[in-house]
């Protein structure tokens, strides 16, 4: 008898393991289950060319029908696994039919964190996760003039750089005092806003939204200094909720996440979980640091490999570098390893040209690097992280030192020793 595995969760994370079951010759069926309607579309451009108009819609689709056809992945769309049955290995789906399995992959990505304020609820308000948000987004700011964006993270500072593009008034409120915060260091923080402001967009740094309001047609957003910004358009950038309750409500372990080991395993043997709803401890974490998730497609990816690896009976850690990007306006940013915890940094480039990386240390190690359109660094910063090579403060921002060569393993080319 074939073995069936079932993925729930069709994006990034789910396709992936699908295609590297199958190249790592899982023969049995392979089941792909995804609650939206739309085939498993590229995320990172619906905040960015997507809302621009710069990327047609034809141009999102992560694989195309022929190859889950030729692949023999049963992509069921607008389906819904609501329980997993672990005694019996039946996935309940939200038909009322089931699904037999061996095994189990959970790819149940995460949901965006809503406002809950009040007026929250106003059509003027949208979010960014899914292709549905983004074409009635897309469409709203064609006409929109005055935007507010609450949160200044990633998705809210892409979501401000799209609009400002297409001659929005943009206004971006943030809890924390600096952009960014929790994700990017001080540094990266300051030249995102200047980068910002330059362009006309206004912050509001360090304030809470306590209401909004629509008063026969014109919205308002109150700042709890009693700011009200008029707009036509909200668009709520504050975070994402994991998609836990699936693996919660059948008794796995999740905490912050589907807690899942450094092979992608959770506590039942025939389920794993990758992506954005897993949660472990990374090989780059500090010592007693707790588990975390990481909200980026490098990790759907290749922890979705690690997990197809784990039910063919190949586990193997995963240590891939993380990395991550993000484009605004002129601006691509390219981010490899974590800063946590960096005591030292360099910076290499032009800052006034806006082509610069800054390489972090924690004591002589290099943890990571952010780098601002100079994508050759980051493919460099991504093989120096990689091997662990030694590199110094001083020879980083040195623009003769050959990163180049070191990132290849020649030192002595590097440093020009004989
Ligand atoms: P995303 O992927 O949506 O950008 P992040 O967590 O990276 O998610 O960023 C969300 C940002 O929103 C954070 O900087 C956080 O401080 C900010 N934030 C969270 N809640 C609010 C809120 N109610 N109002 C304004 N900003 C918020």
């Amino acid at each position: 008898m074939k073995r069936t595995l079932v993925i729930v969760g069709a994006s990034y994370a789910g396709v992936q393991l699908a295609a590297s079951a199958r190249e790592l010759g899982f023969d049995g069926r392979i089941v792909l289950l995804g609650d939206e309607p739309d085939a498993p579309y590229q995320r990172p451009p619906l905040s960015k060319g997507f809302l621009t108009g710069s990327v047609a819609e034809a141009r999102l689709p992560l694989r195309s029908q022929v190859f889950f056809d030729e692949e023999k992945i049963e992509w069921m769309p607008s389906t819904r696994a609501i329980r997993i049955d672990r005694e019996r290995r039946e996935i309940g789906l939200h038909d009322g039919s089931r699904i037999a399995y061996d095994h189990v992959a959970l790819t149940t990505g995460a949901r965006v964190r809503k406002l809950d304020c009040p007026g929250a609820a106003l059509d003027a308000v949208h979010y960014l996760r899914d292709l549905r948000d983004a074409r009635r987004l897309a469409q709203t700011a064609c006409t929109a003039r005055r935007a507010v964006v609450i949160g200044g993270g990633y998705i809210g500072l892409e979501a401000a750089a799209s609009l400002r593009q297409q001659g929005v008034d943009v206004t971006v409120v943030e809890t924390e005092p600096r952009l960014l915060a929790r994700v990017a260091s001080p540094w990266i923080s300051d030249f995102m806003l200047r980068a910002h402001v330059e362009r006309g967009v206004a912050f509001e740094c360090g304030r809470k939204v306590v209401a909004l309001h629509d008063a026969y047609g014109i919205v308002s957003v109150e700042l709890d200094n009693g700011t009200r910004l008029l707009c036509d358009l909200v668009v709520v950038g504050i975070g994402v909720i994991p998609n836990t309750e699936l693996a919660a409500d059948c008794g796995l372990h999740v905490q912050g996440g589907i807690t899942v080991d450094a092979c992608a395993r959770t506590s039942d043997p025939r389920i794993v979980a990758a992506g954005d709803c897993a949660s472990f401890v990374p090989h780059w974490a500090l010592p007693d640091a707790r588990a975390c998730r990481i909200e980026s497609v490098q990790n759907a990816n290749d922890m979705a490999k690690t997990a197809a690896a784990s039910i063919l009976g190949r586990s193997e850690p995963y240590r891939a570098v993380p990395w991550f990007w993000s484009d605004q306006y002129d601006l691509k940013l390219q981010m490899a390893g974590v800063n946590t915890g960096f005591n030292d940094y360099a910076v290499r480039g032009s800052v006034e040209e806006r082509k610069c990386s800054l390489f972090y240390f924690r004591g002589k190690t290099l943890i990571a690097v952010d780098s601002i359109n100079r994508p050759q660094d980051h493919m460099l910063a991504r093989k120096l992280l990689a091997s662990g090579a030694h590199v110094l403060a001083d020879e980083v921002r040195d623009p003769a030192f050959d990163l180049k060569s070191l990132a290849s393993g020649d030192m002595h080319a590097a440093r020009g020793a004989v």
